[in-house]
């Protein structure tokens, strides 16, 4: 069975880079777990809210620019942070992205500070 986003989560995507927003499409449609869009284009008030506590490392965050989205996994409609759902939400936006030819990075592939939520277009290639 195929998931589908939410309108909720079809808002989040408002002002999110159309290539990232495609891949969360396409997503959707081939993951194993449920998820919701949490948050995309993020206002630098916000940002710099999360790095004085602590949430955020950065003030050249991806999401200011709608490169980045994150996600919560859903699991029976309920939101659930348990590690291992999102590395199998990542194999599906990373088989989407080799599908539509979108070079992403998976914050859950950083050596520190791993974010298994986020996901955003490469630098190398979407600076
Ligand atoms: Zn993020």
């Amino acid at each position: 069975m195929a998931f589908r986003l939410s309108e909720r989560s079809l808002r989040r995507l408002a002002g999110v880079h159309p290539r990232l927003a495609a891949l969360a499409h396409e997503a959707i449609a081939l993951s194993p777990v449920d998820f919701m869009i949490t948050e995309g284009l993020r206002m630098p008030q916000r940002q710099a809210a999360l790095v004085r506590a602590g949430a955020s490392r950065t003030r050249r965050s991806r999401h200011l620019t709608g490169h980045a989205i994150d996600v919560a996994a859903l699991v029976d409609g309920q939101v659930r942070w348990d590690w291992p759902l999102y590395p199998r939400i990542a194999a599906a936006f990373k088989a989407a992205a080799v599908r539509q030819g979108t070079a992403i990075v998976w914050g859950g592939d950083w050596p520190t500070l791993r974010d298994g939520p986020h996901f955003e277009l490469d630098r190398k290639v979407f600076p």
